[in-house]
């Protein structure tokens, strides 16, 4: 379903970008191989259309929606990482402090 969403800003992180999310989407194509036919289902990729600019860091809608739509940082995906390396006794911030 397509719903409003507030995700994280690409660029400065704070939740604070008003966006519309669409999910991914499950469709199926039928191919016929030899007499056989076989169902294929495949997922359309989730999508977010950005609606406003960000009050912290003053990036703007087409910042933003570049940003998310080449990926340039998932924040989910550096979350994940962060979590990692703090599991791996590895603390991002000391590291960066320390060079
Ligand atoms: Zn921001």
């Amino acid at each position: 379903m397509v719903e409003k969403r507030i995700i994280e800003c690409p660029f400065c992180g704070k939740l604070s970008v008003d966006c519309i999310y669409f999910p991914p989407v499950l469709q199926t194509t039928v191919t016929r191989v030899s007499a056989k036919t076989s169902t294929q289902f495949y997922k359309t990729k989730e999508k977010y259309e950005v609606q406003s600019s960000c009050p912290n860091c003053g990036k703007s809608v087409k910042e933003i929606q570049k940003a998310l739509d080449e990926g340039k940082r998932d924040p989910e995906k550096d979350k994940k990482i962060l979590k990692r390396l703090k599991e791996q006794g590895l603390d991002f911030t000391t590291i960066k402090t320390k060079f």
